[in-house]
């Protein structure tokens, strides 16, 4: 396994919660407790609504593929040994959507629509961030 070499995330205390949960391999996401839904990402007000509190609920970490490109030149040296990588926008069956990379495939074999299921890249002792992996067919 080489280094990781790009960006950490940045933890602060609206979005700890979050970070604590990737640590631990779980996709946590917080819930608007006024009108329900999903928020991602982690902020201060609920984006629908803009009330203020929310409960921490953790998702099943499945969703399709709503776009992608395949970044052919890396976004900086950081990710040059990632070259080529695929940045998706991913529909969360839960109902939020989530900007990461689909990774363990050949980046030509991703597909608008495709499902897909996250797991979690240790960056540092105590951060992970979440990736996705294709999700064979039948897969649950
Ligand atoms: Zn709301």
């Amino acid at each position: 396994v080489s280094a990781y070499e790009g960006p950490l995330p940045i933890v602060d205390p609206d979005s700890a919660p979050y970070w604590r949960g990737a640590a631990q391999g779980r996709l946590v996401v917080p819930r608007c407790t006024s009108c329900h839904r999903m928020v991602f990402f982690p902020r201060v007000l609920c984006p629908f609504c803009y009330a203020d509190t929310f409960v921490w609920e953790e998702s099943r970490g499945q969703g399709s593929i709503y776009s992608y490109t395949v970044a052919r030149r890396p976004a900086g040296p950081a990710f040059a040994a990632s070259a080529p990588y695929v940045v998706a926008l991913i529909d969360i069956d839960e109902g939020f959507r989530m900007l990461s990379t689909v990774r363990g495939c050949a980046p030509d074999t991703v597909q608008i629509g495709a499902r897909v299921a996250v797991r979690f890249q240790q960056v540092a002792p105590s951060l992970a961030l979440p990736v996705f992996n294709l999700q064979e067919s039948g897969d649950a």
